[in-house]
């Protein structure tokens, strides 16, 4: 299977911290990479640095052909062109912990802006786009309400209708679940659990192994900016090998 995601050797530091060290993964067409981790192993950087909302101070990030990094000077990264970094960002959708709506735009508005303003779609068009990804999140009659009167579970939804209307190769989500009261986790999962079964490539970092073991592919463990271990759910999750990923998951089976 392709490859559509490449990152090799990945650094990234926040001043003289190092949040991400040397870390190396690919994605393959239709794959369900899951990321785990405890809090501040560096899980959002890498996602952050693959959607190029961080800067990357190491390594390079590759999405079909193209390279985020064109070469190095003195070890300070060369961004490849302007065209080609838009070119590789369209291909990657993203969707936050805390939804990330324009509040001040209805669902139906926040679902079709990035068409009409990125992909100059015209309106009607995009309007109608967007009323079937928001039918197949199971959202649609909230087409014309704001986020403020939405739960949380339901603007997830919609954030997760937003992020695919640009038709990216790759979805990224950080957390999508860790905001959610937890009677409302379920529909959130249902709908990225139907996107799995689709075949869409996606990289999901989350705290709910239990849903990571059934819809990924394969698993990282980070910890301390580094992976530790990456492999089918059957070895990281149900099978570590390291210390570390051991002790996580234990902690994690005293939590639930
Ligand atoms: P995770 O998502 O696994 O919880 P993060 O990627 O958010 O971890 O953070 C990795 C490390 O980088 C943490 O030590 C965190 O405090 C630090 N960090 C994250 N974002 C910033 C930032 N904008 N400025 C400074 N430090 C940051
Ligand atoms: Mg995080």
């Amino acid at each position: 299977m392709k490859e559509i995601v490449k990152v090799e050797n990945l650094v990234k530091k926040y001043k003289d911290m190092v949040a991400v060290k040397d870390v190396s993964f690919s994605v393959k067409e239709g794959e369900v990479l899951a990321i785990i981790g405890s809090s501040g192993s560096g899980k959002s950087t890498v996602l952050r640095c693959m959607n190029q909302l961080e800067k990357i101070d190491g390594g390079n990030i590759r999405i079909d052909e193209d390279e985020m990094v064109k070469g190095y000077k003195k070890e300070k990264p060369i961004y490849n062109d302007k065209e080609i970094l838009k070119k590789m960002n369209l291909k990657c959708g993203m969707v936050f912990q805390n939804f990330n709506l324009f509040p001040h735009k209805s669902i139906l508005e926040n679902v079709t802006e990035a068409m009409i303003t990125v992909l100059k779609m015209d309106k009607k068009q995009a309007e109608e786009k967007a009323i079937k990804l928001l039918d197949k999140m199971g959202i649609q009659d909230k087409k014309d309400a704001y986020p403020c009167n939405l739960s949380g579970g339901q603007q997830q939804r919609v954030s997760i209708a937003r992020a695919l209307a640009i038709e990216p190769e790759i979805l990224f989500m950080d957390e999508p679940t860790s905001a959610l009261d937890p009677e409302l986790i379920g529909e959130v999962l249902k709908v990225i659990k139907k996107l799995a079964e689709e075949k869409k490539t996606m990289v999901i970092v989350t705290h709910e192994i239990q849903f990571a073991s059934q819809v990924a592919d394969r698993v990282i463990f980070m910890d301390k900016g580094s992976i530790i271990e990456i492999g089918t759910p059957k070895e990281v999750i149900e099978n570590p090998k390291e210390e570390r990923t051991k002790q996580f998951l234990q902690r994690y089976l005293e939590r639930v």
